[in-house]
């Protein structure tokens, strides 16, 4: 291959472009990490899992955000282990601040509360600034407007199985627009009022409501309460242009407006699970099973032992976390009749 560097306008995002001569038949794809410099050999082993068991053969391009100016060691050698084009995106501040409607004030106290409760991450404002950056911003970056789908790979997770066909390719056939493989319980702490605010989008706008959607997985009471089931954001594969649409964006903005994020520690994972079991019939959403992934504490280590010799997964199923009784993985196959359950 040959390799160009290009630097995109507002001169913070720069572009090591990989032109294969070969063959290739990708989709209108990219991955994407938002990753700090300290994380880098954790990014890195990642990097070299994820060539491993799924990029190698596809060389997709890979997208690396930060809030900081990503140093030059990191630069070179995450782009040494990269099969694909590298793009480093310097955030601009306003994707990693304060919206102008919140009350620094009261978020500073709510903060100070939380650490005082010992909630995980409850009085990191990075943390929240970080939530909100997934929940509403990446995919406004200029770096990702020319594409259709996303995968969200974090530092430090590790796909335990080789994926032998494209996800992007199947997001696309199956006409999927989410793609999950864990979805663990969360921290109720962390989302007091998250609930009430779905609810009072939902009754006030019963027109964005999709039929035959997945509101059903959020809830074991009919709507009354959240059972703080959610997919497990930091594996994602995304169609962009359900995220740049005004379908999720006016729902993104009535839920930031309400302030949960700042005031409580409402996270981007339990925002899209609402978000698209709401917006979305539940069709359009997509299981990968069998990939081997993991995210500490949580492994996805499922499929029959044919799958797992013929995946070459270094894990074992009495690992797995995904079917077991602290998942609403088995709940989302049981509340839709057309849920095939995958290898049974
Ligand atoms: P957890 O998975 O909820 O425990 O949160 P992580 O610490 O893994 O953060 C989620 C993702 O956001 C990871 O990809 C982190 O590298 C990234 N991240 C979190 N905080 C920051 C930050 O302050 N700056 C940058 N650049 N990335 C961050
Ligand atoms: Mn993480």
């Amino acid at each position: 291959f040959s390799e160009r560097k290009e630097t995109l306008d507002d001169g913070e995002t720069i572009i090591y472009h990989k032109d294969y001569t070969e063959d290739l038949v990708r989709e209108n794809a990219t991955l994407f990490s938002l990753v700090r410099n300290g994380e880098l050999y954790d990014m890195l082993r990642t990097i070299r899992n994820f060539e491993d068991r799924f990029n190698q053969f596809k060389h997709y391009g890979w997208i690396f955000a930060n809030d900081e100016k990503f140093t030059e060691s990191f630069q070179n050698q995450v782009k040494n282990l990269c099969s694909g084009s590298v793009t480093f995106v310097h955030l601009p501040e306003q994707m990693w601040n304060y919206p102008e409607f919140i009350d620094r004030a009261k978020a500073d106290q709510a903060r100070r509360k939380m650490q005082r409760q010992q909630i995980k991450y409850g009085g990191s404002e990075s943390y929240r600034h970080m939530c909100r950056f997934f929940s509403g911003v990446f995919y406004r970056l200029e770096a990702m407007k020319k594409y259709r789908y996303f995968w969200r790979v974090e530092p430090d997770v590790e796909f335990k199985c080789s994926i032998k066909y494209d996800p992007f390719e199947v997001m696309r056939k199956e006409n999927k627009m989410y793609g999950f493989t864990l979805a663990p319980l969360e921290l109720h702490t962390t989302v007091p009022t998250l609930w009430n605010s779905a609810l009072e989008y939902m009754a006030k706008y019963p027109e964005r409501i999709a039929q035959d959607n997945n509101f059903l997985f959020l809830t074991d009471d009919d709507g009354k309460t959240f059972n703080m089931c959610h997919f497990w954001s930091n594996f994602e594969i995304g169609d962009l242009d359900f995220f740049r649409s005004d379908k999720y964006n006016h729902f993104f903005n009535f839920m930031d407006h309400k302030g949960g994020i700042y005031y409580e520690r409402w996270g981007d994972a339990p925002i899209h699970s609402i978000a698209v079991s709401i917006l979305l019939p539940h069709n359009r959403l997509k299981h990968f099973t069998s990939t081997g992934y993991l995210h500490k504490p949580n492994l996805q280590c499922d499929g029959s032992s044919e799958m797992m010799i013929e995946n070459e997964c270094i894990c074992s199923p009495e690992d797995d976390g995904s079917w077991g009784d602290q998942s609403c993985i088995p709940k989302i196959y049981d509340i839709h009749k057309d849920w095939q359950r995958p290898w049974y």
